[in-house]
């Protein structure tokens, strides 16, 4: 197990408590006082990964340099810790089955039964162990997805005891719970917190810190109860009460002491009180901004704000660096046609227009690429969002009427946007896009050049559509041009109208590379645009 140390997440009484979010708070608490610190999920789901999971079911799918199609917590791993993480930091029940299974088929196991306890239960523990060992980290945090109790996530949690019998001074567990308030009595519940704790307790683990989630703040009585009933220290009762940004959440762990408590219980130095000065200022201009500016998010799966998750933590990031706050307003791309897209895009200042997948919803956002454009509003397309503007040009400039991408219309005559070679002979779903980091050189006069002041990038993808190259020099003629090329494919990256406010279209996904210390400078440019308005 090398020299690292292991905090492991684990949650109880509801799903959505926020386990990410504490492990992020505590990672960077912990990276501020020296230390190198990473975070990984474990999944108990049996996909391999979330890249074939409708966003419906765990919001947005995020995305790694090297490519690993992820949970998207690892996006708030990233934008908290400024680190970056890879296949290892995401692993699923899917992923330690089929490694397991495959070593069952190459007759690895020598004839013996293969069993959960302990073949799965090692998997887990070597993926774990994985991040300490290949990636030299001093404190790894892993968060356990689901809720105690779940029979999914009982391997998992076996494994934590094992790690715990093992190495007991590396190795600490924090519980996260819930105390509701029940207003008609005016208190404060710790039952279910207790009950939860029983729970890990049957399956051997004792928690060494608690941390509760709570509307009002916790009484030191309450932390006296929680303590006595649970087996813990009364200073390792940890309040996490609810605020308007989780950006604050680091700030408020600090007060609870959380990073000290986890420093003592794992006999680490407490080594240099975390400053977070740059941090603080961005919460500070998160919380008090001054100016307003409202931003059209154009998606189809908007009923579920977390399919969006990383491209509104950008907005924020971007408006922090405006002193202003953005409201992004989630507009449903099948309710937007001809007649009421004037209406429905007025109120916003800036058009951004969403990634995605498939058919549906579509036409609306080719109409609201061609609102943007006819009406010079700022406009932001990422993925999907710039194949739209590209359709949509191609329609209205080109007058190609039945231009499309061959992903919505397979015998377009007009195919503008086409799927790469590689692609073609596909035939898994699974990791087979065009993911993880590429270079892309900037063309030197561009706004793109404007916002990175760079002329060579890189950035992630995940998709397996292009730009069809054919179609390129009558683009450029008729004033679209593309301002960023991949100089090993020549295929184009980034599109933009240079007769236009701002309308940028990226095949890339700049969101997923937005931190809190580095927010992505093409947010921040189209925010600005957009304030300007
Ligand atoms: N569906 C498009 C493609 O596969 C866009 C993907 C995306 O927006 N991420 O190319």
């Amino acid at each position: 197990m090398g020299h690292s140390k292991y905090i492991f997440v684990t949650g109880g009484v509801t799903s959505s408590l926020g386990k990410g979010i504490i492990s992020a708070s505590l990672a960077k608490l912990l990276q501020a006082r020296g230390y190198k610190v990473t975070i990984q999920k474990l999944d108990p789901y049996i996909n391999i990964d979330p890249g074939t999971l409708n966003p419906y079911e765990h919001g947005e799918c995020f995305v790694t340099d090297d490519g690993a199609e992820t949970d998207l917590d690892l996006g708030h791993y990233e934008r908290f810790l400024n680190i970056l993480t890879t296949q290892d930091n995401n692993v699923t029940t899917g992923k330690v089955y089929q490694t397991v299974i495959n070593k069952e088929r190459r007759g690895d196991f020598l004839g013996k039964t293969v069993q959960i306890i302990p073949h799965i239960t090692d998997e887990i523990k070597r993926r774990i162990k994985l991040l300490g060992t290949r990636h030299n980290f001093d404190i790894v945090i892993t968060e356990i997805g689901g809720t105690v109790g779940d029979i999914e996530s009982l391997p998992y949690i076996e494994a934590v005891r094992q790690m715990k019998w093992e190495k007991e001074r590396d190795i600490i567990c924090i519980h996260l719970t819930f105390v509701p308030y029940l207003s008609t009595s005016g208190e404060l519940k710790t039952k279910p917190t207790q009950h939860s704790v029983k729970m890990l307790l049957e399956t051997g683990v004792q928690p060494d810190i608690l941390v509760l989630r709570t509307q009002k703040p916790l009484t030191d009585d309450i932390r006296r109860k929680v303590a006595l009933f649970c087996n813990v220290a009364q200073e390792a009762v940890i309040e996490s009460i609810d605020v308007s940004t989780i950006y604050e959440v680091p700030l408020l762990m600090l007060k609870e002491k959380l990073d000290v408590i986890a420093l003592k219980k794992l006999k680490l130095p407490l080594r240099e009180q975390p400053m977070l000065k740059q941090w603080k200022d961005f919460v500070n201009n998160v919380k008090n901004p001054e100016f307003d500016v409202k931003i059209a998010l154009i998606g189809k799966y908007v009923e579920l704000a977390d399919a969006y998750k990383s491209i509104i933590e950008a907005t924020i990031h971007a408006g922090a660096v405006n002193f202003c706050k953005v409201q992004v307003g989630l507009i449903h791309s099948e309710h937007i046609d001809e007649n009421n897209v004037k209406e429905l895009l007025q109120p916003y200042k800036g058009i951004l227009i969403a990634p995605g997948f498939g058919h549906r919803g579509i036409d609306g956002k080719i109409i609201a690429a061609r609102y943007a454009r006819e009406n010079n509003i700022p406009f932001f397309g990422i993925c999907l969002g710039l194949q739209c503007a590209v359709i949509e040009f191609a329609r209205s400039i080109l007058h190609y009427k039945d231009a499309h991408s061959t992903e919505m219309n397979p015998t377009t005559t007009h195919p503008v946007i086409d799927l790469m070679e590689a692609q073609k002979e596909i035939i898994n779903k699974g990791h087979t896009m065009r993911l993880g980091a590429y270079s892309c050189n900037i063309k030197r006069k561009s706004k793109t050049f404007e916002a990175y002041r760079k002329l060579k990038i890189s950035e992630r993808h995940r998709h397996r559509y292009e730009i069809n190259n054919a179609y390129l020099a009558e683009f450029e003629k008729a004033g679209m041009i593309a301002s960023g090329i991949n100089p090993d494919t020549n295929l184009v990256e980034i599109i933009e109208i240079p007769n236009h406010k701002w309308f940028v279209g990226d095949q890339f996904h700049p969101e997923y590379k937005s931190t809190v210390l580095n927010p992505h400078q093409l947010f921040i440019r189209f925010i600005k645009a957009a304030l300007m308005e």
